[in-house]
């Protein structure tokens, strides 16, 4: 057997991203030892009892500690409360990452507690699924996703490479990215795409003339796939609505301008118009494909093999 990448991987919140990092670190051989942390005692015990981690520790300060490797793997709204207590116990040389969907405020609200000597790098894989919870997660959920990392200008080179190593170990292609652009950048592929799934559902679900069954018996695909996205974890993308309000805000004021620019092509009956826009996203959807960040295969809601992603 080859050397584990790391003596001791620590992992803080242990749900979807948490555990599918479990999961490929124990199938790759990434660390010798797999500590972990999360709130409940239910979902510590379940960690243990589904072989998740080596073992499980009821504070954060005691699961890090020792830990050449942290990852930080709770809501965006709650990291620098996470931050405060890890700071303390943490290795000198340790490497700490995160795995959270913002990054200018993750950056800004853990770094403060970051002691000197320890090599904070945050990070964001661009891959999930609408499931949470310890055992939502799959060892290849990474697999041909990217991976963005946000060092900071000060980083240290060799701990980027070795966190850029672990995650391309996992499975990920990984590029690195300005923490504000990334935000940018995320507004407009995963942030507004779920605020508009949460409201077309919350509209359909208001809808006097239309009821909750005829909703969900006639939903057509279009709708069906709005409802899997807006079964998203809540406290998840409350946390990245408040915390990304920035690029989101900016995102929605291009995406509200253009939306009343397709009103008026409706309302003054302007097919052309209308067909070119859809003849251009649908060459985005082939490009998507072309990148394998999708399959082409048809899902017509019944597939239960193909796992979405963020
Ligand atoms: P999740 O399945 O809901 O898991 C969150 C975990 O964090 C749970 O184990 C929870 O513990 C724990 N936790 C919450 N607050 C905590 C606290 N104060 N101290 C310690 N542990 C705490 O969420 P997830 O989908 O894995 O998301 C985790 C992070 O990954 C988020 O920042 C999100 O933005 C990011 N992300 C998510 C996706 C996605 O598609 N889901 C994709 C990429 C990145 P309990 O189980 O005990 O409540």
């Amino acid at each position: 057997m080859p050397e584990p990448m790391f003596q001791k991987v620590a992992l803080v919140g242990l749900g979807l991203i948490g555990s599918s990092l479990c999961h490929v670190i124990r199938r790759e051989g990434l660390s010798g030892h797999i500590s972990g942390h999360a709130r409940s005692q239910a979902t510590r015990d379940k960690a243990l009892e589904i072989g998740l981690v080596d073992s499980v520790h009821e504070t954060a300060a005691e699961a890090v500690a020792d830990a050449d490797l942290v990852i930080v793997c709770v809501p965006v709204g709650v990291c620098g409360d996470v931050a405060a207590e890890i700071g303390p116990a943490l290795k000198p040389g340790a490497i700490v990452t995160d795995v959270g969907s913002v990054k200018g405020h993750v950056i800004a609200a853990m770094t403060p507690h970051m002691p000197p000597g320890v090599h904070f790098i945050c990070g964001h894989p661009i891959a999930g699924t609408e499931e949470s919870g310890p055992e939502a997660g799959f060892a290849s959920l990474f697999e041909n996703r990217w991976c963005i990392l946000t060092p900071t200008p000060d980083a240290d080179a060799a701990a980027c490479d070795r966190l850029e190593a672990f995650w391309k170990a996992c499975g990920s292609s990984v590029e690195r990215m300005d923490p504000q652009h990334h935000d940018l950048v995320l507004a407009i592929t995963s942030h507004v795409p779920h605020l508009i799934a949460y409201n077309i559902v919350g509209t359909a679900a208001d809808m006097e003339e239309v009821t909750r069954s005829e909703v969900i018996k006639y939903s057509a695909a279009g709708f069906r796939d709005f409802t899997r996205i807006a079964a998203s974890d809540p406290v998840m993308w409350r946390d990245v609505f408040l915390t990304n309000r920035d690029g989101v805000l900016e995102m929605l004021g291009r995406f509200s301008e253009d939306l009343t620019a397709l009103q008026r092509m409706i309302r003054n009956g302007d097919g052309e118009a209308l067909q070119a826009l859809f003849t251009r996203t649908r060459s985005i959807r082939r490009g998507i494909i072309d990148a394998g960040q999708d399959e082409a295969v048809p899902d017509f809601g019944r597939r239960g093999d193909i796992k979405p992603q963020e």
